[in-house]
């Protein structure tokens, strides 16, 4: 089935594709290329927010199965997508992006605070806002918060980057037999435990019927591609 196009999406990245070959922290070159794809598709006139993870810092669950306290490891955690916001916000803005980070922890000297009406407003201004710190909740994680600020700016789609080109039935350097799924519904994934976005992001995308795509981040021009309806990667819904 054809794709439509979109205008108004959420592009959810993981804290790791900031990280290029190095595998932790912030390559420049990595999140100068992002910002250069993104700044295409707001020039296009698309309405852009996204969510960007923190594991490429820190990562709460991975902490915690080390002795630390889980809600305090899940704090630093959401800290940690916070710098990553204000990174893509630098690249972008160095290219002459109007951005706005909006932090879900109040930190006023850092952002603003997340109030969904002015994160609404920037976009229909054509700013990219960034949503940082996830859902400000310990326990949760960033693919949930990307779905649930897509829901609350009527986003049409979130589209989540990765450094696969699309959701197998097994793992595709581990099973040389492994196919790629065109679509998929919300039950296949669940039932199935495919790595889309974890459980409690998948049964929010269902209960409110907002499909997800994801797709090959780190192939040039993807981010434009998707966007404009071409039919890559992996769609669920339904
Ligand atoms: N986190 C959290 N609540 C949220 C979002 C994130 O506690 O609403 C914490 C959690 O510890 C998580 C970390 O922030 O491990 C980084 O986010 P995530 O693992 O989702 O990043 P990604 O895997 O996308 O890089």
């Amino acid at each position: 089935m054809p794709r439509k196009s979109f205008k108004r999406v959420l592009l959810k990245l993981s804290g790791e594709s900031l990280a290029g070959d190095q595998g932790y922290g912030i390559d420049p070159s990595t999140i100068n290329t992002i910002a250069a794809e993104i700044k295409e598709v707001v020039g296009d006139g698309v309405e852009l927010a996204l969510v960007i993870g923190g594991g490429n810092i820190f990562r709460g669950l991975a902490a915690s199965s080390k002795g630390m306290d889980r809600a305090s490891a899940d704090y630093m955690g959401m800290l940690a997508t916070v710098i990553n916001s204000l990174a893509m916000q630098d690249a972008l803005e160095k290219i002459g992006v109007s951005t706005r980070v909006q932090s879900a922890i109040a930190m006023q000297e850092v952002a603003e605070p997340y109030i969904r009406r002015k994160a609404v407003r920037h976009l229909e201004k054509g700013r990219v806002v960034i949503f940082g710190a996830g859902t400000g909740n310990p326990y949760f994680t960033t693919d949930t918060a990307a779905s649930l600020r897509a829901m609350e700016i009527n986003a049409q789609v979130i589209l989540k980057g990765t450094k696969v080109d699309g959701v197998y039935t097994a793992d595709p350097k581990k099973d040389p037999t492994a196919t790629r799924y065109n679509e998929l519904s919300y039950i296949e994934v669940l039932q199935k435990g495919l790595q889309v976005m974890d459980a409690t992001a998948t049964s929010l995308c269902m209960d409110n019927n907002l499909p997800i795509i994801v797709f090959d981040l780190t192939t040039p021009g993807n981010i434009k591609r998707v966007i404009s309806g071409e039919a890559i990667g992996t769609i669920v819904q339904g």
